[in-house]
């Protein structure tokens, strides 16, 4: 029978077996009482499954960690880069693939290295001793039977925020999971349309799944608080990226944040750095930029609104200012 436990800890002289022994080096035995598995695998929403140990499902990731970067990044909203960067560490495959993905290297063609939950915990701590000023987990959920055990690992030494960076398309019982270990969520808010969702990222019923999980993550963290440097300490931070020809569907989403969150209860981050890239040419109206009329009837739609607690993007930003080389560099 195939382990149905996420916190693994030989103390008490337990064989392990061969997905046991991946697992090996958290703290502490505990029963997974959440019926959160990746064998098979039901992390997210897609729920394949699959048997990790056998084959990939629509993320493409194994049953171990797989890392592309653990670097300091300083492409991320200022209150999450500083001067001193956030400890950004790039998971290698996606739950959406999305077609115009900046990062589709590793999101899509699964680029990376295999590496064990010791090195994980590892990494986190180095990043902190360089300076880091967060720990920034990037699309990490297919991993969080091996992830949350690192953290668990590090926890009594970590002193600076962890980040949980996601597409938004989550389950409710993984963010409660979550719980003791995030402090900062970093969710995308995609699209509303369903069609749009089925169309660039091969996924129904987008919205009302990650509309639901970004409401529990507000809930769990609270208004945003910063430190004396202006760096977040905890909160959420919701990403939205116009995309070209997509205005009405931008607007409809301020419209559902405005109603939907408590005012004050999070930050906005209004993307315009859309470039296209990877599969964005199959789709001709996504095939270019967005324009200044479209990204500036968003912001201000979200002004009217007042949804001024957050970011907007300098026009002339491009998603190549964002996205690191992927070069192993960390790992
Ligand atoms: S984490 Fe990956 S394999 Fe698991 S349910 Fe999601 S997409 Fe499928």
């Amino acid at each position: 029978m195939k382990p149905s436990l996420w916190l693994v800890d030989n103390e008490q002289g337990l064989k392990l077996n061969k997905h046991m022994n991946k697992m090996y080096n958290a703290h502490r035995w505990q029963p997974n009482t959440t019926g959160l598995t990746a064998y098979p695998c039901n992390w997210c929403p897609r729920e394949c499954g699959v048997d990790r140990s056998q084959t990939a499902g629509f993320c493409g990731c194994p049953d171990q960690i797989k890392l592309a970067r653990g670097a300091l990044h300083f492409g991320e909203e200022p209150c999450l880069s500083g001067e001193g960067g956030s400890g950004t560490i790039f998971f290698s495959g996606c739950n959406l693939r999305c077609c115009f993905c900046q990062n589709y290297e590793i999101s899509s063609q699964g680029w990376g290295r295999e590496i064990s939950i010791g090195r994980m915990a590892e990494i986190c701590l180095e990043l902190q001793s360089a300076g880091a000023h967060n720990i920034n987990l990037v699309t990490p959920t297919p991993y969080l039977q091996w992830v949350l055990p690192a953290l668990e690992r590090v926890r009594p030494r970590l002193h600076i925020p962890v980040v949980y960076n996601c597409s938004g398309y989550e389950k409710v019982e993984v963010i409660e999971v979550l719980q003791p270990y995030i402090d900062i969520y970093l969710p995308d808010l995609k699209y509303y349309n369903d069609e749009l969702s089925w169309r660039y990222s091969r996924c129904h019923g987008y919205f009302a799944t990650a509309a639901v999980a970004i409401q529990a993550m507000v809930s769990q963290c609270g208004p945003p608080v910063f430190n004396r440097e202006g760096i977040l300490q905890k909160g959420v931070i919701i990403r939205h990226l116009v995309l070209p020809g997509a205005r009405q569907d931008s607007i409809r989403i301020m419209r559902w944040l405005s109603d939907n969150l408590p005012r004050g209860g999070f930050l906005l981050s209004l993307m315009s750095q859309y470039t296209p890239t990877f599969n964005s040419s199959l789709f001709k109206e996504i095939n270019r930029k967005v324009t200044s009329r479209e990204y500036h009837s968003v912001v201000d739609e979200a002004v009217r609104l007042g949804l001024t607690n957050g970011y907007i993007q300098d026009r002339s930003s491009a998603a190549s200012e964002y996205t690191p080389p992927f070069d192993g560099e960390g790992i």
